[in-house]
């Protein structure tokens, strides 16, 4: 039986993409090896590579606009590799602090120039995306937000107007949401919620914004010589691009991101209506336009409701939906992989615990 898993990530994968993904290790597609057993410079390994890379432009509509490279590591990683290429101890990248992960990213680039908060919502426990005087951002190397905050649940549905380069996390929503890329100079995400397995970022760089790279870097760490090598400079992590390619299939074969986008808003609407609807539970994100569609954070209304609903789920296979430590409560995942059944039978058991309360 297959338990309803809530992770923020790694998190579900689409079941076409995982059992591909296994018959993949067994045997690549009945060619008497594993794709875990082949040379990165194989002809098969540069087809995976060169296919996924389209297929990401393709799907953003980016194919003119925008290079696509996929490195080694994760979020984190990118919060240095970042500013590392495109900051210097001259100039100054502003942020806009939304929380957990927007505030890392901050600490991480001022290891390599000057950094600025231009706008916070700590005070009031990030409970919405704060607005941003377009003027503070004149002269600034690039301003970087995260689109969809992991931790507390918001999330931005258009992106902020700056008057400098604009760099986007896009770790936990990429792919999820129609984007207007001619505003977007710089984004990434993490492999691991709505990509694939864990082990690598896709980094998608606008061409004009890359000519601003710094200079004398060490080749691994550089987007543009990683790009000349079309991901294939060190040994890249092939488990995790071999999954990102059957995702990108799987969401091109769904009618691409302006369908994932229907179904997801149909999958938040479903649980937000049940958060406002119980007496038990409640969301503390306020404006509905600031709600994320990705991970849904929700409170018991104390904290005895908040373990036995916790106890409630684990009875009932619901895995994963322990809120992130640092705001406590409940978080539901429902990225592009994450099933309406699931959503359903989350909001059933919701409903049920209610009733036996
Ligand atoms: N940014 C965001 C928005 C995230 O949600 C995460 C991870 N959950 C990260 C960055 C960090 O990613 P990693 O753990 O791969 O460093």
């Amino acid at each position: 039986m297959r338990t309803i898993n809530f992770y923020s990530g790694p998190s579900l994968l689409p079941n076409e993409v995982r059992e591909q993904l296994a018959l993949g290790v067994i045997d690549y597609e009945g060619k008497g090896f594993s794709i875990a057993e082949i040379s990165h410079r194989s002809q098969t390994f540069l087809s995976i590579l060169e296919e996924l890379t389209h297929l990401v432009k393709t799907l953003l509509q980016i194919e003119q606009t925008h290079e696509v490279v996929f490195v080694q590591g994760g979020g984190r990683q990118l919060f240095a590799q970042i500013p590392m290429n495109f900051l210097n101890t001259t100039e100054t990248a502003g942020f806009i602090d939304t929380g957990y992960w927007a505030h890392k990213a901050m600490q991480y680039a001022s290891y390599y120039g000057n950094t600025i908060c231009l706008a916070t919502s700590k005070n009031e426990g990030y409970n919405h995306i704060p607005t941003v005087d377009k003027e503070k951002t004149k002269g600034l190397k690039y301003v970087g937000i995260t689109s969809n905050n992991t931790v507390f649940g918001t999330q931005y549905k258009t992106l902020p107007k700056v008057f400098c380069p604009l760099v986007v996390d896009m770790s936990s929503d990429i792919f999820s949401i129609t984007r207007n890329w001619n505003e977007i100079d710089l984004a990434f995400a993490c492999a691991q919620k709505n990509v694939g397995v864990a082990g690598m970022s896709v980094v998608i760089i606008k061409k004009e914004f890359l000519a601003t790279q710094q200079k004398n870097l060490v080749p691994v760490f550089s987007f543009q010589n990683l790009i000349e090598k079309k991901s294939n400079d060190y040994t890249p992590p092939v488990l995790s691009i071999y999954s990102a390619l059957l995702t990108m299939r799987w969401l091109k074969n769904l009618g691409g991101i302006t369908a994932i986008e229907q179904y997801n808003a149909q999958k938040a609407q479903l649980l937000y209506t049940a958060i406002e609807e119980s007496t038990l539970f409640l969301s503390l994100i306020e404006k509905k336009e600031d709600r994320s569609v990705m991970n849904v954070c929700f409170y018991g209304a104390n904290n005895k409701i908040e373990q036995d609903f916790l106890q409630f789920c684990e009875h009932h296979h619901i895995m994963g939906i322990k809120g992130h430590q640092e705001a406590l409560g409940f978080r539901a995942s429902l990225y592009n992989a994450q099933t309406l059944d699931n959503v359903l039978a989350l909001t059933h058991a919701m409903n049920t615990f209610e009733e036996k309360y």
